[in-house]
């Protein structure tokens, strides 16, 4: 196996990582950086400046102006532009538009991608509905939310929350069940304007996180009648779309908070370097560095797995189970190294006096979306005892 990335790869991560640091770090501090996420006047400069720099949208396909890396080559560009929280914002590979452009290209008819794919490639927001209150979250066979066939159109109603980017999105994809019709009982993916009077943002959720454009908002839909044009893909194939995204998605969202517990690691250690407690720097006392030496581990087994997974979908294949195991493996390294971080700074580690307080509370959610960790481990385990049932009963010894 070739661990090495090609030439230019490296040269478009390290161009990246020197834009990052130089051209975006400096908006940390921007009074538009707000609870709810970069506003959309931040993203636009920011977007401008990558754009400027030639970065902006390393994942977009190159005839919709975008660099058309493949996911191997990610790992490498995203890492880099996520020493930022503001740096995949900045790139417009920031979730949930990075997953979207991905499922549109994938799934959309010509139309559909006219419509909706390419402004959202040019920069325009999306969201991705899902999640509902007392209906579908780890278990996206509790959909709530319906779609009716009424004469050719179909009429949807529900209501989502923790939908990420809402506010100022330019549309939406809902996921809905069908209410009767041929597909009765399945889930439809459907595409529309967020401008829609029949769509009505309840509220902007408080959360820990703060660093996804438009927060994460309650969305309702109340009679909501969209043609048939509206559907993306085919009726009744919401959830084998829904699989076309997740694995990808999953990969993206290790690839950038891997660049911010590098970050946090990166800051930790040079204080770890000069920081003295009982006559020497504090990264030479064992239990700190223990920790740095953990961090240095974990971040390399998590770039190590996410780009196994990464590449595997480069060759073809679906890579639902190791995006799965990637996805808890780097999601609870990450979250270690960033706790690590904060320990080690001591007092200041909790103060915004670094970057680390802020990365620390962003991190958190990883463990939960893109499915929790113990939904992955529960349906690994699943598919261990099926394979152990298939191979026959009896004991090893
Ligand atoms: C920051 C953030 C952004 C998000 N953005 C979006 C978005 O844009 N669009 C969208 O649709 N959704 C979004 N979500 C929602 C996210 O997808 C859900 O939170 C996630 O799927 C879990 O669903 P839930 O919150 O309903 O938790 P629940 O399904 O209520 O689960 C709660 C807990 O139960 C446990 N659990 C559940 N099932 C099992 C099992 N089989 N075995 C063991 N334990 C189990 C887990 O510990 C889990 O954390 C976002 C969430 C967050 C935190």
């Amino acid at each position: 196996m070739n661990f090495e990335f090609p030439e230019a790869i490296r040269a478009l991560a390290t161009e990246t990582r020197a834009f990052v640091t130089e051209s975006v770090i400096p908006f940390e501090d921007d009074p538009r950086w707000g609870d709810h996420g970069p506003s959309d006047d931040l993203r636009r400069e920011l977007n401008d400046l990558a754009r400027r720099a030639g970065l902006f949208g390393p994942h977009i396909p190159r005839e919709l102006g975008g660099l058309g890396l493949g996911h191997l080559d990610r790992a490498a560009v995203f890492e880099a532009a996520g020493y930022s929280l503001l740096g995949p914002v900045a790139l417009h590979c920031a979730a949930p538009d990075e997953g979207n452009i991905h499922l549109l290209d994938q799934v959309a008819n010509d139309d559909q991608k006219d419509r909706y794919l390419s402004p959202l490639a040019q920069g325009e927001r999306s969201c991705f509905a899902m999640t509902e209150p007392d209906g579908a979250g780890s278990d996206p066979g509790m959909l709530r939310t319906t779609a009716r066939p009424v004469g050719g159109d179909y009429v949807i109603d529900g209501r989502k929350w923790l939908i990420t980017g809402a506010r100022g999105a330019q549309f939406v994809i809902i996921m809905a069940k069908m209410q009767g019709g041929e597909a009765d009982g399945r889930a439809t993916m459907f595409l529309s304007p967020m401008d829609r009077p029949e769509i009505r943002i309840v509220r902007d959720m408080h959360t820990i996180d703060s660093s996804f454009a438009g927060g994460h908002c309650v969305v309702d839909f109340a009679d909501l009648r969209l043609g048939a044009d509206a559907v993306l893909g085919e009726v009744g194939k919401g959830f084998e779309y829904a699989q076309v995204r997740l694995a990808p998605a999953r990969l993206t969202h290790c690839m950038r908070w891997l660049g911010a517990a590098a970050r946090a690691h990166d800051i930790a250690l040079r204080h770890a370097a000069k920081r003295k407690a009982f006559g020497t720097e504090i990264g030479r006392h064992e239990g700190v560095g223990f920790m740095l030496a953990d961090n240095e581990i974990d971040m390399r087994s998590a770039r190590l797995s996410l780009q196994e997974a990464a590449w595997r979908l480069d060759r073809g294949e679906r890579g639902a189970t190791v995006s799965s195991m990637a996805k808890v493996q780097c999601s609870e390294a990450i979250w270690r190294v960033v706790d690590n971080a904060v320990q080690v700074l001591g007092g200041i580690g909790i103060s915004r006096e670094t970057a680390v307080e802020r990365i620390f509370r962003e991190v958190r959610g990883f463990r939960i979306y893109d499915g929790p960790s113990e939904v992955h481990r529960w349906s690994l385990a699943r598919k261990a005892m099926k394979r152990v049932a298939a191979e026959g009963q009896e004991d090893r010894r």
